[in-house]
C-alpha cells in the first residue's frame, strides 16, 4: 500500500512537469468556488453549484495548463484588478481616519487624490496637483 501511494505521488509529479501549477489567482478562484458552494446550500440559490463547478474546472484547467505565458498574463491582469480594489479601500480607510483633520481633493486632470489639511469652512482653496501640476480650485 505504501508503494502504491509513493508510486502515485511520483506519477503525479511526472504528470505536473512543464505544467503551470497553482498560483495566487488559483487560490482566489478556489475560495470563490467554495463561497458559491456554501451559497448553493440555500434553496433559491441552488444554481450556484453550477457556477462553483465551472470555477473549479477553470481552476483545474489553469493548474494543468502548459501555456505559461497565457497563465502569467491572467495572473498579471488579476493582480492589476486586485491592486485597484485594495488601493481604493486604503484610500477610503485613510479618508475615514483623517476625516477631522484633512480633506482629500481629486484632481480632475489625472484623477489623483491630494490630501491637504482641513481648511476653515467657507474659504476658497487653490491646490497644485503634485503629479500633473494642474491647479485645482475648490470652495470648502
Ligand atoms: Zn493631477
Amino acid at each position: 500500500m505504501r508503494n502504491f501511494f509513493s508510486d502515485l505521488s511520483y506519477k503525479f509529479s511526472v504528470f505536473m512537469q512543464g505544467r503551470y501549477g497553482r498560483d495566487e489567482l488559483s487560490r482566489t478562484i478556489t475560495i470563490a468556488a467554495i463561497v458559491c458552494l456554501v451559497l448553493s446550500i440555500f434553496r433559491p440559490l441552488h444554481f450556484f453549484v453550477y457556477i462553483a463547478l465551472a470555477i473549479l474546472i477553470w481552476s483545474a484547467y489553469r493548474s494543468f495548463s502548459k501555456n505559461r505565458t497565457a497563465r502569467e498574463r491572467e495572473l498579471e491582469a488579476y493582480r492589476k484588478i486586485k491592486d485597484t480594489i485594495v488601493n481604493k479601500f486604503k484610500l477610503i480607510k485613510g479618508m475615514w481616519r483623517d476625516r477631522n483633520t484633512h480633506i482629500y481633493v481629486k484632481c480632475p486632470n489625472c484623477r489623483t487624490y491630494v490630501r491637504i489639511s482641513k481648511p476653515p469652512k467657507g474659504k476658497r482653496i487653490r491646490i497644485t496637483c503634485p503629479k500633473c501640476r494642474n491647479t485645482i480650485e475648490k470652495n470648502t
